[in-house]
């Protein structure tokens, strides 16, 4: 678990690394491509404003170059008259904007200026001797703070050489004035990189100092850390809050006037629009993440819950196999012993009709002892009846000895019927039938008692459910149960009463004492008879509650209210239907 939590951890820390490094990659390669656009257009702003400082000076310097054809100044140098010049050329300053217009001779003394104030000896200035070359002049200066820029255009004499040489000076603040504070800072330094015209006046007179840092003309060193990104240089610098933090540095020359131009664009938009695309490319990556995580954090919660109940349900399976291997242990262990039981009872019912056999063999002999002495008396008479040759009577005889025959016949059948292990299962029984026989069985033992029967067989049979010998034996015990309670009773009555339904009831009502102990009778060996006596084993009502079990039914033993026991017997109806 820890290992995976690890392996988990490493794999989001590995996620978003990439992450990282891809919104990178992403931010330098749309830096590059804003860059790219900015200098497109920084460098069109230069050159833009490059084109309009030329332009502006381009009307000083055709200024210089016409009027140095002037015929007035020509005529001063034939005695022409300098305060007409003056005034002319002032004249032409004004409506040019030219700070300054003079006319020098090849000397340098000026013979015609629209400002007498202005030096009269031009011999050292350098744009006059580019003059005088029969060139066009051109020089930066600087005088007083004030910035100017001359131009110096050659006036050719008919012989062909310069006779004068007429010199505008051009005010350079007056020039910025128009796009003072425009965008982006630009500057225009001169040969000796010293800035000369910008839009921005704190950097007036900068110079660069080396690679790092620019020098304010009081000494005073602003750094700037140039970086160089895919051939743009970007200056980074703190100078002035007018002047971009970060900016493309961009350059471009001028070699009409000399100067070369410098724009400061600013990189900001293109970096914002770089760190936007990072920033949207970052989180379409971490929202496809999260949701990837979601996804596998859900599926992983699933199996896991999953694998939860398959353990579960494994060890419930398991749990219950061992149940029902512990129950058909159970079974087979219950069967054997109900085997056992059964065994057991079987042994017992034998048993419990050997010792009732025991009990009743005085009566049986009695009773056979009986018809045999009739027999014998009978068949004496019928000797003597054929001596006195009354073959009538001896018949009469004869047919008692037959019937008295019959009458043991029936005796012995019923005995032997008794004795006889029962191994038939539950079959089709006519309740009236086996009572009749048991009523026939107990006879003797009822007469010896003296115990009045009151027993009406039933009309129709009432089939029932049961083993012919066993339901027998317990309506036999049941007799001999009530006969022996009555012995010393004043009044000896048993009545034998069937009620058809569902189940049939069978009651033994007597008039004896009544039930000792009505909860015991059951229990093997219960008796209150003397042991040993040939009297009881306590074993009859025993066998007859498990016999009775056998057949579907019950036994139960109550005493009445008005004194003596009720034993009644309930067995199941005899159902064709549910037989077939
Ligand atoms: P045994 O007859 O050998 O005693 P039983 O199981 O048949 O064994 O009877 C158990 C006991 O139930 C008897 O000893 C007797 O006390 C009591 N009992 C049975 N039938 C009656 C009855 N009709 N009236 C009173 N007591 C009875």
């Amino acid at each position: 678990m820890r290992l995976w939590l690890s392996s988990r951890s490493a794999l989001i820390g590995l996620y978003l690394a990439a992450v990282v490094v891809l919104s990178a990659g992403v931010w330098v390669y749309g830096y590059v491509q804003a860059l790219d656009q900015v200098a497109a257009r920084g460098r069109s702003d230069l050159e833009l404003a490059a084109d309009r400082l030329v332009t502006q000076l381009q009307r000083y310097r055709e200024f210089a170059v016409l009027m140095a054809r002037h015929p007035m100044l020509e005529a001063l140098h034939t005695g022409g008259d300098r305060a007409l010049a003056d005034a002319m050329l002032l004249g032409a300053a004004d409506m040019t904007g030219t700070m300054t217009a003079l006319y020098a001779d090849p000397q340098g003394h000026v013979l015609a200026s629209s400002n007498p104030a202005v030096p009269q000896d031009l011999a050292e200035s350098p744009e006059f001797r580019r003059g005088l070359e029969g060139a066009l002049g051109v020089a930066l200066g600087l005088h007083d703070g004030q910035r100017t820029i001359s131009f110096a255009a050659p006036n050719f004499g008919p012989d062909g050489k310069v006779c004068g040489v007429l010199v505008a000076v051009v005010d350079v603040a007056a020039l910025e004035m128009d796009w003072r504070g425009t965008l982006p800072p630009v500057y225009f330094t001169d040969a000796g990189g010293r800035v000369f015209i910008t839009n921005r006046s704190e950097l007036l007179f900068w110079k660069r100092a080396g690679q790092g840092a620019m020098m304010a003309p009081d000494g005073a060193r602003y750094g700037v850390t140039p970086q160089y990104l895919a051939g743009n240089e970007i200056w980074q610098q703190g100078w002035s809050p007018y002047v971009p933090e970060r900016a493309l540095y961009l350059t471009t020359p001028l070699p009409v006037i000399g100067m070369e131009g410098v724009a400061l664009v600013d990189v900001a938009p293109a970096r914002r629009l770089a760190i936007l695309q990072a920033e949207v490319v970052a989180a379409v990556c971490l929202f496809m993440g999260a949701l990837l995580f979601f996804a596998t954090e859900r599926r992983r919660t699933l199996s896991l819950a999953n694998a939860v109940l398959e353990a579960r349900v494994s060890a419930r399976t398991r749990a219950l196999s061992e149940t029902n291997e512990a129950l058909r242990r159970e079974v087979l262990e219950r069967e054997e012993a109900e085997e056992a039981l059964r065994r057991a009872q079987a042994d017992l019912v034998q048993a419990g009709k050997l010792s009732a056999l025991g009990q009743m063999s005085a009566g049986i002999s009695h009773e056979l002892n009986q018809p045999l002495m009739a027999i014998r008396s009978y068949a004496e008479n019928g000797v003597a009846f054929l001596q006195r040759e009354r073959p009538e009577k001896a018949g009469e005889a004869l047919g008692r000895i037959s019937d008295m025959a019959q009458r043991m016949a029936r005796i012995i059948r019923n005995l032997r019927a008794f004795a006889r292990q029962e191994s038939a299962p539950v079959t089709r029984l006519d309740l009236g039938a086996v009572l009749q026989t048991a009523v026939e069985l107990t006879e003797t033992r009822r007469e010896q008692a003296g115990v009045e029967l009151v027993w009406k067989r039933p009309a129709a049979p009432i089939w029932v459910r049961g083993g012919e010998v066993r339901l027998g034996q317990i309506f036999v015990n049941l007799i001999t149960n009530a006969a022996d309670a009555m012995e010393g009773a004043m009044q000896r009555r048993l009545e034998i009463e069937v009620v058809a339904g569902a189940p049939v009831l069978v009651t033994f009502r007597d008039t004896g004492p009544g039930i000792a102990e009505p909860e015991r009778i059951f229990d093997p060996f219960y008796t209150t008879k003397a042991v040993g006596g040939g009297e009881g084993m306590g074993l009859g009502l025993s066998i007859s509650y498990g016999l009775v079990q056998s057949f579907g039914g019950t036994i139960s033993g109550t005493n009445a209210p008005d004194g003596g026991a009720v034993f009644t017997v309930e067995l199941e109806v005899w159902d064709e239907e549910a037989v077939a």
